[in-house]
């Protein structure tokens, strides 16, 4: 990159280039503090508001080992499902910008901690649920959750619980996100008239975030749903846990479907 190119501003690009404006989306940045958030609470790797009535999720890939049927025997291990994690809990309150399906206020996600070494695509494998708060209150909570072994998961999945304080941003897309027409047309005018050239634009928000546009760090790879549609962007969790060599997980629904598909990705160096 030219060393004496002006820094681009969501501004300058807008200027230079009309119809970028046009791609501005609004982000809730979460902003996770590490804490002690309670299970009422929006929370990165917090408790989470459980249904009694519901077991609690596992991951059962084949080479998952967990402690035998008696639990203070902590030297026998066998293959076995292990429990999966608290990831994210947001309530609707806390994230406006969020839009839940009818009847739902709620957004839990867990994950699997462990390593996934016979197929590294499967990551840390999540799992998405849209609840109603009301309901699950009404219903009694799961009090006894399962916890993974220490020793067991990779420390670089889990991330420190933590409050949530989130903030709204207005956000754009990664340059190798952006509509392919706009990015070929865009070098020739990125020329100041000093003859410089303004760098590709930079306005993504980086960080553990809902809606807006994915933080990817590796070129974005978008899913479609069963039905063709192009996903939209859920949420990114990203650089508030280490996830490996890995950028982020990215989470992506179709409204345009019945039941809400979602998909999800995630970017490794
Ligand atoms: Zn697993
Ligand atoms: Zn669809």
């Amino acid at each position: 990159m030219p060393g004496e190119a002006p820094e681009p501003t969501a501004k300058s690009l807008r200027t230079l280039i009309p119809e970028y404006a046009g791609l501005a989306r609004d982000t809730v940045l979460l902003n996770p503090e590490p804490g002690d958030p309670g299970v009422r609470e929006s929370s990165l790797g917090g408790k989470l508001l459980w249904p009694a009535d519901e077991p609690w999720p596992y991951c059962a890939q084949e080479d998952h080992w967990t402690f035998g049927s008696d639990p203070s025997n902590r030297t026998e291990i066998v293959p076995g499902a292990v429990p999966m994690v608290p990831i994210l809990q947001l309530f609707a309150r806390d994230v406006p910008g969020l839009e839940f399906p009818e009847g739902k206020d709620l957004l839990q996600l867990v994950w699997c901690a462990l390593m996934h070494e016979q197929d590294p695509r499967l990551l840390v494998m999540p799992r998405l649920y849209w609840r109603n708060e009301a309901e699950i209150v009404a219903g009694g909570l799961l009090y006894e959750v399962p916890e993974v072994s220490e020793g067991e998961y990779d420390e670089d999945n889990m991330p420190e619980p933590s409050t949530l304080s989130p903030t709204t941003a207005e956000d754009y897309p990664r340059w190798l996100d952006l509509p392919k027409d706009m990015r070929e047309t865009w070098e020739p005018r990125l020329r100041l008239p000093s003859g410089h050239a303004v760098w590709p634009p930079d306005s993504n928000l980086i960080g553990t975030k809902v809606g807006g546009w994915p933080a990817w760090t590796q070129p974005a790879d978008r899913p479609d749903c069963e039905s063709g549609h192009g996903m939209e962007h859920l949420l990114t969790i990203t650089g508030d846990i280490q996830l490996g060599d890995c950028g982020g997980v990215y989470f992506f629904h179709c409204r345009r479907c019945p039941g809400l598909p979602w998909d999800w990705r995630f970017d490794c160096h």
